[in-house]
């Protein structure tokens, strides 16, 4: 064991040296920083060969090993069991204290018990912070204690809150006390069982002109329109409190978004099982169809419905899709097909690069009228209007469904009328079975 008393940092969603919580506080403290990330087996084994997430976190970890290098220290990088890889960092490292931001995702939360747990064992502290969102929590409830499950007043008490609080920055000026440990080698890919993907992955610098016209753009698929930072959030490669800064300086409905975003995050935390199940309980009695076949056509983008094929079609090339066609075919369905969310969450779960369990939930339930806050269940997007309304030059269809307007093209799989009507009585009957 090396004898120096050392502070570990646990990267987790936060790849990034600037304005990052807990690695200010890790580096102000008494012990030179270690820095480590470990490639989790356990969620890695449930994910497809080719994911591009995967390459992703292995670039960023390898810009963030080499930003280390420069400042004389090395990223410990680890594949396997978080459990197990932190006996194997016990019994080799002088461990002082460890120090890492918090994760609000269900898993996170087993894992981080268990180590801390681990730790406690050894009489090591595990310090972690607030570093993903604004808020987190409890810090915005009601006057009883109770969590807000409507996004308006919730979002009143968040900005609210914003202007009390000391949100600034963290400054990168810190005392670069980092552990002076030797090289190690990062874990190519194909040794933990993934192929390599070649890809261009969405900048992550923040595009000015984007943010100061989001409230006349952000609707309209075939433009960019909106920042494309999803993934960075996801990642922590930027900072929320960097990009909650600009948005306050630019743009409120930007900043509405994002808030949005900590809304969605504080539901997981207190409502856990908004991952699994619906979250108002009087639609579990809801009879979806679950037609397999038509769950298909819906995954590959050729359900005959042009918005719906083009949105699903840009998920599967890209990894991303446009907001306001997330709505549409989330809408489409549960509501015209009468596919259970969660099978849409699922297929969203596996594709986009951006997946995030609390908006991607948040969002499922949402179109699905089963969520907080959600669209009222008598609301059918009609995907014709939609297409009139936001992408009415056909432009956004057109990069996507290559045949659109030609014999290829297939028929809409369900009749937009009978679909909605049928979406109606479905519903209907489910909730007066709640009530019965
Ligand atoms: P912008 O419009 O530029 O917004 C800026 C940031 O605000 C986003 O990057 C995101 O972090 C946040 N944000 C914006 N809209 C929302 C929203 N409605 N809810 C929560 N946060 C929001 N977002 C994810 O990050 N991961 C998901 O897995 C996810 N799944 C979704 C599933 C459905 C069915 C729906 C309707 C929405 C989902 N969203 C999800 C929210 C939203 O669609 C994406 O955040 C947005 O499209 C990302 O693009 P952008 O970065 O250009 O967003």
């Amino acid at each position: 064991m090396n004898s120096e008393k050392i502070t570990l940092f646990w990267f987790r969603r936060d790849f990034r040296l600037e304005d990052n919580a807990s690695l200010f506080h890790a580096l102000k403290d008494d012990f030179p920083v270690q820095p480590i990330f470990m490639f989790d087996s356990d969620i890695l084994n449930k994910l497809p060969k080719k994911d591009a997430r995967v390459s992703f976190i292995h670039q960023e970890i390898s810009r963030l090993s080499q930003e280390l290098a420069e400042r004389g220290t090395t990223l410990d990088v680890r594949y396997g069991r978080p459990i197990e890889i932190w006996e194997d960092l016990l019994s080799e490292y002088n461990v002082g204290r460890v120090y890492a931001n918090r994760d609000y995702e269900p898993y996170a939360l087993l894992r981080d018990k268990a180590i801390f747990e681990l730790l406690a064992s050894h009489e090591i502290k595990f310090s972690a912070h607030k570093d993903q969102v604004i808020f987190e929590k409890s810090e915005i409830v009601k006057a009883d204690g109770k969590p807000y499950v409507v996004f308006t007043p919730y979002s009143r008490i968040w900005k609210q809150k914003l202007k009390e609080s000391d949100f600034n920055p963290y400054p990168s000026d810190t005392i670069d006390h980092w552990s002076n440990s030797t090289t190690r080698v990062i874990p190519n890919l194909s040794a933990m069982g993934f192929e390599p993907i070649e890809t261009s992955f969405p900048s992550r610098e923040v595009d000015l002109p984007v943010v100061k016209n989001y409230h006349q753009q952000r609707d309209k698929p075939a433009i960019k329109g909106t920042s494309r930072l999803s993934l960075h959030l996801r990642f922590g490669t930027i900072s929320i409190r960097q990009l909650a800064t600009i948005a306050i300086a630019n743009n409120e409905t930007y900043l509405n978004e994002l808030i949005w975003r900590d809304f969605y995050v504080s539901i997981l935390w207190h409502f856990p099982k908004v991952a699994e199940h619906n979250f108002k309980s009087k639609y579990d009695h809801i009879i979806w169809r679950n037609d397999e076949q038509e769950f298909e056509k819906w995954c590959q983008g050729k359900t005959g419905y042009p918005i719906v094929d083009a949105g699903m079609r840009e998920l599967n090339e890209t990894g991303f899709m446009h907001n306001r066609v997330r709505m549409i075919v989330a809408s489409f369905l549960t509501k015209h097909l009468l596919v259970d969310w969660r099978w849409g969450a699922a297929y969203f779960a596996e594709k986009l690069l951006d997946f995030e369990l609390a908006s991607n939930s948040g969002g499922w339930q949402w179109a699905a009228g089963t969520g907080v806050d959600a669209a009222p269940y008598f609301r059918v997007f009609n995907p014709y209007l939609q297409t009139e309304k936001f992408d009415p030059a056909h432009q956004y269809i057109k990069k996507w469904v290559k045949e659109f307007n030609t014999t290829d093209y297939p028929e809409p799989i369900v009749e937009h009328k009978m679909a909605r009507q049928r979406a109606l009585d479905t519903y209907k009957i489910g909730l007066d079975q709640a009530i019965a």
